[in-house]
């Protein structure tokens, strides 16, 4: 005879084996078949260089593409000039930001401070500065606070933040695994993209954030985020998926969660994107079990 369990471990068993079925996920299932062809094709473009084979010898993907080269001006969704991804025309807004040594993520909090550089603070109610590992390999980097992060002080803690907390332990990961923060510390009002004056005074804190956390992925959640780091205006599709290089470190950008909950069928692009940023960290999904935390900090 079946043996109970509890409602509540029920319950989280049921919405994680949603989720994976939702990513087209059905290694837990011998009687369904794929809902999403894992295999179909993703946009690609063409890049200068390609950075190097996947660190995992399981690693199934096509081979890693090429650096993003930068370019003269940033202007986020904002107003970015129309450039591509691959030739230097000027010092970038980050090349010019040179590196702060020995610096951490408390020295950065602390230059922070209580921030009016732009306008945004005057309609916040708490600075979101980040939230995680300060060693972590993996950093998520989203675009701007919302409502509930506003109110808490936290990142990705409403709906979209709840879906990717999924993502993450759909990864075998935990949310404390890894660091989350956004390219502007403060609720743009209305939910409105930021614009390119706060950008720009926020982003040399994320350059340091992630700088000081040195991790081996930076997944960028979003054109916001994918174009602010990149200084592209390229659409996210043109390049999400594909590993690219920031300032000497592995970079994958992928759809932001909030887009996922309106389109639930790109679910399956991005656990492809996922899948790949496990490779390289190594990670494994859990097969038949709630993952578990895989990596060290
Ligand atoms: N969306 C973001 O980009 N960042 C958050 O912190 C929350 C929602």
């Amino acid at each position: 005879m079946a043996e109970r369990i509890p409602e509540t471990l029920h319950k989280k068993l049921s919405e994680r084996l949603h989720f994976y079925e939702d990513l087209g996920v059905r290694l837990f299932y011998k009687d369904r078949g794929a809902r999403h062809a894992l295999s179909s094709s993703s946009e690609e473009v063409a890049l200068p260089k390609p950075i190097g084979n996947p660190e995992s010898p399981k690693a199934t993907q096509p081979a890693p593409r090429a650096l993003p080269a930068q370019v003269a001006e940033t202007s986020a969704r904002v107003t970015y000039k129309p450039d591509p991804l691959p030739v230097p025309a000027a010092p970038s807004l980050f090349e010019a930001f040179g590196k702060v040594p020995d610096d951490t993520l408390l020295k950065v909090r602390s230059d922070l401070g209580e921030c009016t550089r732009c306008k945004l603070h005057t309609t916040r109610n708490k600075i979101v500065f980040g939230d995680g590992n300060p060693k972590a390999e993996l950093v998520f980097v989203g675009e701007g606070p919302g409502h509930d992060e506003d109110m808490q002080g936290l990142p990705f803690v409403g709906r979209a933040g709840k879906l990717l907390t999924q993502m993450i332990e759909a990864m075998g990961l935990e949310r404390k695994d890894v660091y989350i923060c956004n390219v502007v510390k403060c609720r743009p009002p209305e939910n409105r993209a930021p614009e390119k004056d706060e950008v720009e005074q926020c982003s040399p804190f994320l350059l340091r954030q992630i700088d000081a956390i040195a991790p081996k992925v930076i997944v960028c959640l979003g054109s916001t985020a994918a174009q602010t780091v990149l200084e592209t205006n390229r659409g996210i599709s043109q390049f999400r998926g594909q590993w690219l290089e920031f300032r000497g470190r592995k970079l994958m950008a992928t759809y932001h969660p909030a887009y996922l909950l309106r389109n639930p069928s790109a679910k399956s692009e991005v656990w492809r994107d996922l899948q790949k940023v496990m490779a390289v960290l190594g990670l494994e999904m859990k097969k038949g079990k709630s993952a578990d935390a895989g990596k060290s900090s």
